[in-house]
């Protein structure tokens, strides 16, 4: 760390002195020497060290692991970089926004189908139910005959 002796992963790079005022020390400690080569690589230590410059100290360690995310895609794909990942998301949001609306027009369909069916089947139960009382009415006068018959006969027994 800065002023403690060790240099930071940067100034041990650049062969340079860690001073207390070394923009890179508190983002890049002297054990993740890695991290701070790969950005070195992509961007230059003097764009990293006038970008961390331009930024507010409380948003610089989000810019640094910006940067660190950004060069590791370039190193991975010198052609897109990190536009790789975020093309392969679009894609698969894109494709996902389309499945989800196929769902949701399947579900809309099967519950078209459903109102139906029910709405057959209250048709049928009414249906039924009608017919069954058109039965009853005819079969009445039957059934009262048959009683009176049956009465009058017991009235022989
Ligand atoms: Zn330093």
């Amino acid at each position: 760390m800065a002023g403690s002796g060790t240099p930071c992963a940067s100034c041990k790079l650049l062969r340079r002195r860690c001073t207390s005022e070394c923009v890179f020390a508190p983002y890049f400690p002297a054990e993740e020497a890695q991290r701070f080569a790969m950005v070195h690589r992509v961007f230059g230590a003097s764009n990293v060290s006038k970008m961390l410059q331009e930024v507010p100290p409380a948003q610089r360690a989000d810019a640094v692991s910006s940067l660190v995310y950004e060069a590791n895609a370039r190193m991975r794909d010198p052609v897109y970089g990190c536009v790789a990942a975020i093309s392969f998301l679009q894609h698969q949001v894109s494709h996902l926004q389309k499945q989800l609306a196929l769902a949701h027009a399947h579900t809309a369909a099967l519950q078209l189908q459903l109102q139906q069916q029910q709405q057959l089947q209250h048709q049928l139960q009414q249906d039924h139910d009608q017919h069954e009382h058109c039965i009853l009415q005819n079969a009445l006068p039957q059934l009262m005959l048959q009683d009176a018959f049956l009465k009058k006969e017991s009235m022989w027994t």
